[in-house]
């Protein structure tokens, strides 16, 4: 049995490949998103290395922004069902799952039968996202996968206390102006995005284990600014940002087995 998860993100197209719901047979990440061509790319990219085609499927569940819009799915899920599905599968014991992507930001409740029972998120704003990250990245002329790094290197503290990407901009500008590095600087900006998405995180109610998930997890400076900001470990799971996917794939499975594939 062969299932397509398929997430498609405000700025990634994630997508995973499972042979009889367990085994990974294959997964693919394009870092563009809804509306874009990156959809796909992503699925040109996984049917090659494979050698299948969309037919090979038994069932394909797509998740994320943009799933409405993609027509060869059989069923289209929330990411929230989606990622609560992934962790679960991935990490069995975690309780609490927040997930920053490119545009949100939630956090996701799990019982111990690894469904979802409750979430909080914040998609009015874009601090405290992927995108606020990507803004400050560029400012300071460097990317997000070097924000980790970077921020491991701070020696002073900072305080970026704007809670508006358009006002943070300027005082991160101003701090450049004022001399400050750019260790530094990164390391205010991860505090002050861990400060948003912790207390988001406590509205949820937290209780480990703590899983955090997204593209914005493969950045272990805000694993840690988090981390300290809950008090508490903040466990990434292997492929952060593919958990949505996973989860579909697994779904996918599921309903391919209990035969509700439309013939
Ligand atoms: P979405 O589902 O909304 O598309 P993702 O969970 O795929 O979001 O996360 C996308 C975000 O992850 C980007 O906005 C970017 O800030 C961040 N990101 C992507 N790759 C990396 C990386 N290698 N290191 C740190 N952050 C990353």
């Amino acid at each position: 049995m062969v299932t397509l998860g398929i997430d498609i993100g405000s700025a990634a197209t994630k997508a995973v490949i499972l042979e009889d719901g367990t085994r990974v047979a294959g997964e693919a990440k394009v870092n563009m998103g809804t509306g874009t061509s990156g959809i796909q790319k992503t699925l040109d990219l996984l049917l090659e290395e494979h050698g299948l085609s969309m037919e090979d499927f038994d069932y394909i569940v797509a998740t994320g922004y943009g799933r409405k819009w993609f027509k060869q799915a059989d069923r289209e899920m929330s990411e929230l069902s989606c990622h609560a599905r992934g962790v679960a599968h991935c990490v069995p014991d975690a309780r609490t799952v927040i997930d920053i992507g490119g545009q949100d930001a939630k956090t996701i409740r799990l019982g111990k039968n690894g469904r979802m029972s409750n979430f909080v998120m914040n998609d009015k704003c874009a601090a405290g996202t992927g995108r606020f990250l990507e803004v400050m990245a560029n400012i300071l002329e460097t990317s997000v996968d070097r924000m980790g790094a970077l921020d491991e290197l701070a020696t002073q503290e900072l305080q970026i206390s704007a809670t508006c990407t358009v006002f943070a901009e300027s005082e991160v500008i101003s701090q450049l102006s004022r001399g400050k590095c750019r260790e530094d600087i990164v390391r205010a900006i991860h505090e002050s995005v861990a400060k948003r998405v912790a207390s988001m995180a406590k509205r949820a109610g937290i209780e480990d284990k703590v899983v955090m998930t997204g593209g914005v997890a493969q950045n272990p400076g805000i694993v840690r600014a988090l981390s300290r900001e809950l008090n508490r470990d903040v466990q990434v799971p292997e492929e952060p940002q593919m958990m949505g996917a996973l989860g579909a794939a697994l779904f996918a499975y599921e309903e391919a087995v209990s035969g509700k594939k439309a013939e």
